[in-house]
């Protein structure tokens, strides 16, 4: 009986230690994503059909925000608008940048 005490202890020992560990390391490695990526995918149509000539939705919202992609290359969402809202969404992005800018080099 206490073999089997021991055991689930240590089991219990082990499962937070593995927590505790898993924890600290994806806080630490953790990879910082631009908030513009979410917005951008959030008004994709989500199909992932590809027909932008990206891998899926995700992939194109990133290329958007991060390598200045075309805003029109989504088929499925011209019909929708999403052209448009995504230029929203750089553009509102890129002047709240500029308006930082002049903040900080005013003070
Ligand atoms: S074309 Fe539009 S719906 Fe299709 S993967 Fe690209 S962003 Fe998504």
């Amino acid at each position: 009986m206490i073999t089997f005490l021991y055991a689930i202890l240590l089991m219990a020992i082990m499962g937070f230690g593995v927590g505790l560990g898993l924890s600290i390391a994806s806080k630490k490695f953790e990879v910082k994503e631009d908030p513009k990526v979410k917005e951008v995918l959030n008004v994709l149509p989500g199909a992932n059909c590809g027909m932008c000539g990206y891998a899926g939705c995700a992939a194109y919202a990133h290329a958007i925000v991060e390598q200045h992609a075309s805003f029109d290359l989504c088929v499925p969402g011209r019909k929708g608008g999403v052209g448009e809202k995504v230029k929203e969404i750089m553009t509102k992005a890129s002047s709240e940048n500029t308006n930082t800018q002049k903040q900080t080099a005013s003070h």
